[in-house]
């Protein structure tokens, strides 16, 4: 088998590998006893003992709903579930504790600004500017306000290399557009957007700005008054805490005016048999029962990501992505997706023309334990535009080693040599096949 031998990693920049022992999941063996490779951190990460043992001690011993409660273990839920929200705070550096809004996840956050902002203030005609690399999540529900408001959507395009194209941003941004929303760093690219350009610029033309920071606040430092963002949302479970909690970051002034979305309680102030009153920030768009125990377990694992460095944490993705990155790229007939790794974070999504996705994926798992995602990564418009239908996407994260990458360029040289070995033309699949 051909080895790929890409330029010598740079240990310096690494994060001790002893790290790895605080992942139980971590020593599994995969599809028949190989050690598991975990390499789907974009989908969601996996969790240290210390935010396993946060969320199971809240079961153990303080549990109960918060809030409503005037015994013991409802002041204690009540306690810890507002000291996430003050760790969460500290963690985006946002002015107000009730900025933070605990909410199911980024999915669920951006449809409340979608929902609650959108429909309060988009008029026909008026512009939403999206990007063509955007999420699912962050173009389904401005299609959907768009809809229900007459609102016109934009989308800025890439370059051929895979960045944002900033001049036909500058050509998109007009006077007609009242809100911008944008990823931060793509799922599918790995591509790192210029957010403080972004912002300066939609500021000056009258337009507010959500950051879509699902793929960025678990691994860069994010600080949204320095960026000066109006909405901010980010997932839990990818950042090493538990599925389930998410956050929306707005600016006070913006959550104040804006109308709940979801009714219920908690969100209220007093409710008669026709009407009510909506609560004070942050309840008033936490109806219901929150997410408890998932954001407990959120500042456990915010605990875990300060005390490693979310600086390190860059630095540590950023030396496997670049090694990842040479060695696919000396790999023939493979397409790596995105720009060179100086524009990027710690992922490398590529395809083959001649072999499907699911066929790496699958062997990659069976043969080697490496664990990748297959498929449009919920991004098909950005798939699309790039004439394809699915890609691999490898995604690092700070306990991933060299020696793992090294496993996943065997694997991958493998399926090579399996599927499409040199001078034999396979049948090309159709696409959905
Ligand atoms: N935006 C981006 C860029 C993402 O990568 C994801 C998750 N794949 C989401 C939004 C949605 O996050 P969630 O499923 O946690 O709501």
């Amino acid at each position: 088998m051909t080895v790929i031998a890409p330029n010598a990693i740079d240990r310096s920049a690494l994060l001790p590998a002893s790290l790895r022992d605080d992942f139980p999941i971590l020593s599994e063996h995969v599809a028949g006893g190989h050690p598991l490779i975990f390499l789907d951190n974009a989908a969601s990460t996996q969790r240290p003992r210390q935010v396993i043992d946060a969320v199971s001690g809240v079961y153990e011993r303080t549990y109960a709903n918060v809030h409503r409660g005037i015994h013991t273990l409802s002041e204690l839920s009540t306690e810890q579930y507002e000291h996430a929200r003050q760790k969460v705070q500290a963690f985006i550096n946002a002015e107000h504790f009730h900025e933070i809004i605990f909410t199911s996840g980024t999915t669920d956050s951006i449809n409340t600004v979608a929902r609650s902002w959108g429909d309060a203030n988009l008029r026909p005609g008026d512009e939403v500017l999206l990007t063509v690399m955007e999420h699912h999540s962050n173009l389904v529900p401005w299609q959907q306000a768009a809809a229900r408001t007459g609102a016109v959507l934009k989308h800025v395009p890439i370059t051929d290399d895979g960045r944002l194209d900033m001049e036909a941003f500058d050509q998109l941004l007009t006077k007609r557009t009242k809100f911008v929303a944008v990823t931060e760093v793509s799922n599918t690219l790995g591509t790192i957007n210029p957010i403080a350009e972004i912002v300066a610029k939609a500021h000056a033309a009258g337009a507010l700005v959500l950051v879509d920071a699902a793929q960025s606040a678990p691994h860069l430092p994010t600080d949204v008054r320095a960026l000066d963002v109006d909405f901010l949302a980010f997932s839990g479970h990818k950042m090493l805490g538990p599925s389930g909690v998410g956050v929306l970051y707005g600016k006070e002034a913006l959550l104040d005016a804006m109308p709940p979305f979801l009714g219920g309680g908690s969100m209220i102030n007093e409710v008669k048999l026709d009407r009510f009153t909506s609560a004070a920030l942050p309840a008033k768009f936490e109806a219901g029962t929150p997410p408890i125990v998932p954001a407990i377990g959120m500042s456990a694992a915010i605990d875990y990501l300060e005390q490693v460095g979310l600086a390190a944490i860059h630095r540590h993705e950023r030396e496997l992505t670049r090694y990842a990155y040479e060695a696919l790229s000396q790999i023939e007939g493979l397409r790596i997706l995105g720009p060179s790794p100086e524009y990027r974070t710690g992922l490398v999504s590529f395809s083959f023309d001649r072999i499907h996705a699911h066929e790496f994926a699958q062997v990659l798992n069976d043969q080697f334990g490496v664990a990748v995602r297959a498929g449009h990564h919920c991004t098909q418009p950005l798939h699309t535009l790039l004439g394809i239908t699915a890609s691999t996407r490898a995604s690092f994260y700070l306990y991933n080693t060299p020696e793992e990458v090294d496993r996943l360029i065997e694997g991958v040289v493998a399926v090579q040599e399996m599927f499409a070995p040199k001078g034999r033309h396979r049948k090309r699949r159709k696409p959905d096949e």
